[in-house]
C-alpha cells in the first residue's frame, strides 16, 4: 500500500477516533438501556410472493436512548457484539417476539411465523435452546412458528459446536434461516452442512434486479439452487412492483420490503394484515 501523505494520515486517525468516539459512547449508552426499557420491537411483513398473504413477520430491534436519541441497529449492534452484551440484547430480543406472537393468538396473525435475528454470541451460549424451547411453551407458540436468522458469520465461527446447536433447534421445530445470503463468506457448503431451511437473498441483489443483467441472473440462480436443495427463499429489501414482480416469476417464495411494508409497531402490523386476510 502506498504511504499517505501528512494530511490524509491526519483525516485516517480523525476518522478513527471518530469512529472510537461513538462506540464507547454507545457502549456507555448501552449499560441500563434494557433496564431503563429503552428498547422496542418493529415487525416487517413476509408476504408469499403468489398468493401475497402475511406468512412471517421479522422482528427487528430499535432503541431509543435517553442519552443519545434514537440510535440505529447498524450503529448498535457492533458494539453491543463486541461488549458481548448481545447476548443479554438478544434474549430479551426473543422473548419479546415470542410474548408478541402468544398476544397474536386470537387474531388473523394466530399462526404467523416471527424470524428473529440471532448472533454468533447467543448461539454459543449454552442455554440458548433452552431459552428457545421456553419461550416457545410459555407463550403457547407451536414451534413453527419461530425462526431464527443468522448470518454466514455464525456458521464459521465454531462450525461444529454450531451445527449441533442448528440440530437441536431444527429437532425442536424451529426454521434456521441464512441471512444475507450472497454478501458474506458464501461458500456453498454451508448449505447442505448446516440444517437450514430458508434463504434470504440479500437486499444488494435484489436492488439492482430490474436494470443489471448480472444481479438478474445471480439472483436467478440463487433461487434455482434454493428449489434444488429445497429451500425456502426470502427476498430483502424489494421496493418496487417491478422487483416483486420479477421475484414472483423466477419462483421465490416470499417477498419483504418497503413495496410490501416497513417495520411497523406491533399494532400497525395487525390492521395491515387484518387487510390482507383474504390474501
Ligand atoms: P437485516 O437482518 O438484514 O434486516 C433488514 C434490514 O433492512 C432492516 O434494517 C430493515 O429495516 C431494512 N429494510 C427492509 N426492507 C427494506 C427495503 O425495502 N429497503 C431498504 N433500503 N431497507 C429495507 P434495520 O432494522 O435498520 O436493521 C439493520 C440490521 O441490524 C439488520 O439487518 C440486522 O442485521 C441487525 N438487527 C436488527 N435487529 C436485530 C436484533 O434483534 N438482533 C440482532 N443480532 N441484529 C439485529
Ligand atoms: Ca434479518
Ligand atoms: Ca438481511
Ligand atoms: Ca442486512
Amino acid at each position: 500500500a502506498r504511504k499517505a501523505g501528512r494530511g490524509e494520515q491526519r483525516l485516517f486517525d480523525d476518522d478513527m477516533n471518530a469512529a472510537a468516539k461513538d462506540a464507547l459512547m454507545i457502549d456507555g449508552a448501552l449499560r441500563g438501556a434494557l433496564a431503563a426499557g429503552e428498547f422496542y420491537l418493529v415487525y416487517q411483513a413476509i408476504t408469499n410472493a403468489h398468493t401475497g398473504k402475511l406468512t412471517k413477520v421479522e422482528a427487528l430491534l430499535r432503541w431509543n436512548s435517553s442519552l443519545l436519541g434514537p440510535v440505529t441497529p447498524d450503529r448498535f449492534i457492533p458494539v453491543a457484539e463486541d461488549s458481548g452484551m448481545i447476548v443479554e440484547l438478544g434474549t430479551w430480543v426473543l422473548e419479546q417476539a415470542c410474548r408478541q406472537a402468544g398476544r397474536w393468538k386470537q387474531s388473523v396473525l394466530d399462526d404467523v411465523t416471527i424470524s428473529i435475528n440471532v448472533s454468533a454470541w447467543q448461539l454459543a451460549d449454552p442455554a440458548f435452546v433452552t431459552l428457545v424451547s421456553q419461550a416457545l411453551i410459555s407463550n403457547g407458540l407451536s414451534p413453527h412458528q419461530l425462526e431464527l436468522e443468522l448470518t454466514e458469520r455464525v456458521l464459521i465461527d465454531d462450525a461444529i459446536h454450531v451445527q449441533t446447536v442448528l440440530a437441536q433447534l431444527r429437532a425442536l421445530g424451529v426454521g434456521i434461516s441464512l441471512d444475507d445470503f450472497g454478501t458474506g463468506y458464501s461458500s456453498l457448503s454451508y448449505l447442505t452442512q448446516f440444517h437450514l431451511n430458508t434463504l434470504k437473498i440479500d437486499r444488494a441483489f435484489v436492488m439492482d434486479i430490474e436494470h443489471s443483467e448480472r444481479s438478474n441472473s445471480l439472483v436467478h440462480a440463487i433461487i434455482a439452487m434454493g428449489h434444488s436443495l429445497g429451500l425456502q427463499l426470502v427476498a430483502e429489501g424489494v421496493e418496487t412492483a417491478g422487483q416483486a414482480s420479477i421475484l414472483e416469476k423466477m419462483g421465490c417464495h416470499y417477498l419483504q420490503g418497503y413495496h410490501i411494508s416497513r417495520p411497523i409497531s406491533p399494532e400497525l402490523l395487525l390492521q395491515f394484515a387484518d387487510g390482507r386476510a383474504g390474501a
